[in-house]
Formats: structure tokens, C-alpha cells, sequence
């Protein structure tokens, strides 16, 4: 077994502490990572707080995982010691059944194997994420990183890089669309980001005053206080599309009332609490309000390959491990510059 050193939640309601644990020995088609960098994503922190209903403890999250090749098992044909590679929200799934074989392993319909508070296709084993020293993934879940990039500011690109990538590409987002950004934290800075390297010109929401001035160095061209009602009237209408990043209960009626004829919202913001959305704020103009959830391993690897060539990466903080628990406050108050990335050296 391979002793492993990272950090757990035990329960809903202590802090994240130091925790040791073993990684199995790689299988064949398996890949044992020294982890450089894990980002903090707030479906770490609805997860460890059991927001979403309840959590397996020991939990282990993270799932913007980056770093190094360190052992491969006897089949593995597409890693070798010292290769840098990623790992993102899930590490296995049944290969055959519809989404599987279609890259959209995140909607198996028989067992996608989330990186932690999920259960291997064993049905028992529980699986434990990225904020750890290693972790061993099969062969085929794992991405390839290209050299020469600043590693740290990678690691943001296996979750939130993914999840609002993949919406932008599937409605076709380019030159000409007018993009709404809903909330900037770490996704919403990367939707900004990726939104402008595909040609849109963006509108960043936020219920923050003082992201004006980072929102326009990231690519917005404008900026929308979302908490006044009034910022809205003059924008009816307006957007081709609307990505929602928001991770906490809010209306969407006045962002519905902002797209275009046939204009698209999608949520990836996944609030605890449901919203209600009245008929009328979809039947006029025929708007459609729609979801997404990261991206396959394909899909994945093409926004990988996509953000090294465009140098798109995400503006982070890093910290080390015994700054969690105050890292994960600072997000749920929207107060990060736009995402925290441990380091895992500190593990
Ligand atoms: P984050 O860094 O905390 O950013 C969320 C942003 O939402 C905040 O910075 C803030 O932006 C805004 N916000 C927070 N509370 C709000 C409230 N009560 N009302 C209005 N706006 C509020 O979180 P994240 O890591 O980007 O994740 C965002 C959400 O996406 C989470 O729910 C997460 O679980 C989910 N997620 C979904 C997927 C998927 O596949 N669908 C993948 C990853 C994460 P402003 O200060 O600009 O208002
Ligand atoms: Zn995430
Ligand atoms: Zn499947």
C-alpha cells in the first residue's frame, strides 16, 4: 500500500485536519500521481459540510488534482515516470453504457466514480480525494499536462476549467455573443476568461461592488451589480447566453428577463436550496434554463490542450494545508482572488 498524507473532514460540522491514509497498489491499467497541487472548489465545502445531503466521513475532497507520474502499472501504454498529468471530479465509470461511450462519463447511467465521497465499482470501497500527498487513478480517467506551464494555476482547469468550458463549446459560444457571467469566484473567473478567448463580449454579475476593476483585467467588458434590482432594466433582453456560477440559493428571474429571444441560461452553480422559476419568466421570449456538469475525459483534455495554447489558466492563491479551514471562509464569502490552490509539498 502506498502511505499517503492529506487532509480530512470527520464530520459536517469540525474543521479539516491532518489525516494519513494508504492508496492501494496499482492495478495494471493504474497510475500512481505524486500530487503538486489540489484547488479548492466549493463543491469541496458543500461536501465536507454534508450541504448536499449526507457525506461519507472521513472525507477527503479535492478534485483539481495536478502532478507527477511517480509509478505505472504493467498496461499502462499512455504514462511514464516523471510525466506531469491531472485528475479531475471522477476516477472511473462502467465504460459501456450510454454516456460512457459517448465521452460524457459524468452521466453514466449505471455508476460514475466521483474522485471522493463516492464508492469505487466495487460498491464498497469509499474513494478519497485530492488533498494528498498521492493518489492512483486508472490509466484512463487520467489527463496529460503539457510542460511548461505554471502547474499551480493548472490545477483550477480540472474542475472549474472543465464545467464552464464545456457549456460555453456546446452552445457554440464565439465572436458576436454577448456572455453573462453570473458570480465571480472560481468558475466565474474562468467563464470570464474562456468566454473572451472564444470572442464573446462579456457581462459579469456580482453582488460584489468591489470585483469591478479584477472582473475587466480578467476579460469583462462590463459589470452588472446583480443586489439592485434597477441594474437590470436596462439590460433586458440583451444576452445570447448566461452562465450561472452562483453557490448559493438566488432568483433567476431577473437573469431570465436579460437573455434574447431563444437566449439560453445555464446553471452550473449547484445551490443547496432549490429556486422557484415562474412560467412566464421562460414562456416570453421562449428563453431556456438549462444545466451542465463538468465535462467528460475527452472533452476535458481538449480544454486542457485548449487553455496551454490560448495561456489561459486560473489567478490563484496558494496556500499551504494548514490554511484550509480559513481558505474554505474566505470563499463561502466570495473574498478569494479567484481560487485557492493548496500546496501539496504541506501535506
Ligand atoms: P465560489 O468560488 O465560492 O464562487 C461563487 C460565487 O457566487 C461567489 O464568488 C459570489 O460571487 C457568488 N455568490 C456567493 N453567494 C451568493 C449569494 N448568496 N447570492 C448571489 N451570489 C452569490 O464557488 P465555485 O467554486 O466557483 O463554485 C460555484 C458553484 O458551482 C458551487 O455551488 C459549486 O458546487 C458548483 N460547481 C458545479 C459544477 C458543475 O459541474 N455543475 C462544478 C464545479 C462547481 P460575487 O461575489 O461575484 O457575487
Ligand atoms: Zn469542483
Ligand atoms: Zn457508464
Amino acid at each position: 500500500m502506498i502511505k499517503t498524507q492529506g487532509y480530512a473532514a470527520l464530520s459536517a460540522t469540525t474543521p479539516l485536519q491532518p489525516f494519513s491514509f494508504e492508496r492501494r497498489e496499482p492495478k495494471p491499467d493504474d497510475v500512481v500521481i505524486e500530487i503538486a497541487y489540489s484547488g479548492i472548489c466549493h463543491s469541496d465545502i458543500h461536501t465536507a459540510r454534508s450541504e448536499w445531503g449526507p457525506t461519507a466521513y472521513p472525507c477527503v475532497p479535492g478534485h483539481e488534482i495536478v502532478g507527477k507520474v511517480t509509478a505505472v502499472g504493467k498496461k499502462v501504454k499512455r504514462f511514464k515516470l516523471g510525466d506531469q498529468v491531472g485528475v479531475g471530479c471522477f476516477v472511473d465509470s462502467c465504460g459501456k453504457c450510454g454516456g460512457c461511450k459517448t465521452h460524457e462519463e459524468q452521466f453514466c447511467t449505471n455508476h460514475t466514480v466521483f474522485t471522493y465521497n463516492s464508492l469505487e465499482l466495487d460498491n464498497k470501497t469509499p474513494t478519497l480525494g485530492g488533498y494528498a500527498s498521492h493518489i492512483v487513478v486508472k490509466e484512463k480517467y487520467v489527463l496529460k499536462i503539457k510542460k511548461g506551464q505554471p502547474l499551480d494555476r493548472v490545477a483550477p482547469l480540472l474542475c472549474a476549467g472543465i464545467t464552464t468550458y464545456s457549456p460555453l463549446k456546446r452552445y457554440g459560444i464565439k465572436k458576436g455573443h454577448k456572455v453573462g457571467v453570473v458570480g465571480l469566484g472560481g468558475l466565474g473567473h474562468m467563464a470570464v476568461k474562456l468566454a473572451k478567448s472564444m470572442g464573446a463580449e462579456v457581462t459579469v454579475f456580482s453582488t460584489s461592488p468591489n470585483k469591478q476593476t479584477d472582473a475587466k483585467k480578467l476579460g469583462a467588458k462590463h459589470f452588472v451589480i446583480s443586489t439592485d434590482a434597477k441594474n437590470f432594466e436596462a439590460i433586458q433582453g440583451k444576452f445570447d447566453f448566461i452562465l450561472d456560477t452562483v453557490s448559493a440559493k438566488h432568483d433567476f428571474t431577473p437573469y431570465l428577463g436579460s437573455l434574447k429571444m431563444d437566449g439560453t441560461m445555464v446553471l452550473v452553480g449547484a445551490a443547496p436550496e432549490p429556486s422557484e422559476v415562474s412560467a412566464f419568466a421562460l414562456i416570453f421570449g421562449r428563453k431556456k434554463l438549462t444545466g451542465s456538469l463538468i465535462g467528460g475525459i475527452k472533452e476535458t483534455q481538449e480544454m486542457l490542450d485548449y487553455c496551454a495554447k490560448k495561456k489561459v489558466y486560473a489567478d490563484i492563491e496558494l496556500i499551504p494545508a494548514t490554511e484550509i479551514n480559513a481558505a474554505y471562509e474566505r470563499t463561502i464569502k466570495g473574498k478569494v482572488k479567484y481560487r485557492f490552490v493548496i500546496d501539496a509539498k504541506t501535506f
